[in-house]
């Protein structure tokens, strides 16, 4: 029988809101009712953004909260080599090519289509899809242009990854926190066009390390946002294609502000830190977050 598995995986890029609060004690209470493990992963691959004192802040606003989790944390910048040879195994099947175009040449080789009266697609997060104009360059010219120095980003193939599906791509959604009815979703990995796999400064990115770490890591069960529905599209196709077991998901409600916005890192008065150095107790965050 597989060890059930939950994780939460938080970015340490900035502070702790009621936002994480729920989907940490939500994964909690839902390993708790199954006897799963329950993980907790530092999402650090963006060296620049992440800090050690928002890392810090992390395991002590989880602590404070009465989570628990296995020791040693995952922590995805001490395994950069393993996200590389997984790149490495998709560049040698040419699922993934090398990008070149800036954000400026996007932006102005889109807005010079657009001013053609032609409106450039938007993945499901709002951002044109990228003008997969390197895709045709010559094997010659990539080779000289990498050769030069040229920055660049490697980029998934989607429609060469899709061509080599067998059969449909889906994922399992659970309907609810009760996690006893499931559905079975369509994947659109090509509604986000060709992704990025490797940042030109990071050997890899969000997508990327994510499924290997759950793969890795067992993850059974992936409980988090549902910011994040469509992007779970992508990551069937990499777990797909990287030959990964795929877990069953849960996307969750969002915690809202006051506003009726998404959270964000900069909303200080929804942080945990500063919720709890104002006299907030956890059973009282809790009742915030209706759980
Ligand atoms: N690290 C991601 C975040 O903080 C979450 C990744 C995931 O749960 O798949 O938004």
């Amino acid at each position: 029988m597989t060890l059930l598995t939950f994780r939460f995986a938080p970015s340490p890029n900035g502070e702790l809101h009621l936002g994480h609060a729920y989907s940490a004690l939500l994964n909690q209470q839902l390993a708790a009712n199954v006897g799963a493990r329950l993980l907790l992963r530092i999402e650090d691959i963006d060296t620049t953004r992440c800090t050690p004192e928002f890392e810090t802040g992390i395991y002590r606003d989880l602590e404070w909260l009465g989570l628990r989790w296995e020791e040693p944390v995952r922590r995805q910048s001490e395994h950069f080599d393993e996200y590389r040879a997984a790149l490495d195994r998709l560049i040698a099947e040419e699922l993934v090519y090398p990008a070149f175009m800036s954000r400026g040449d996007i932006r102005a080789f889109i807005s010079e289509r657009e001013r053609r009266g032609r409106d450039w697609p938007r993945d499901p997060d709002g951002v044109p899809i990228y003008p997969a104009i390197d895709k045709t360059l010559s094997l010659k010219e990539r080779e000289a242009r990498m050769a030069e120095g040229t920055p660049f980003a490697w980029r998934l193939d989607v429609a060469a990854a899709l061509s080599r599906l067998d059969h449909d791509l889906s994922w399992t959604e659970f309907g609810d926190t009760t996690l006893s009815a499931a559905n079975r979703v369509e994947a659109r990995p090509q509604d986000w066009g060709d992704i990025i796999l490797a940042r030109r400064d990071i050997p890899t990115s969000y997508h990327l390390s994510v499924v290997m770490d759950d793969a890795l890591q067992g993850v059974t069960h992936i409980v988090r946002g549902m910011d994040l529905f469509h992007a779970t599209s992508v990551q069937r196709l990499l777990q797909n294609v990287l030959g990964l077991p795929q877990p069953g998901y849960f996307h969750h409600k969002l915690i809202l502000g006051p506003d009726g916005r998404k959270l964000s890192k900069s909303l200080k008065d929804t942080g945990l830190a500063a919720l709890r150095t104002g006299g907030t107790s956890p059973e009282e965050i809790r009742q915030m977050i209706g759980l």
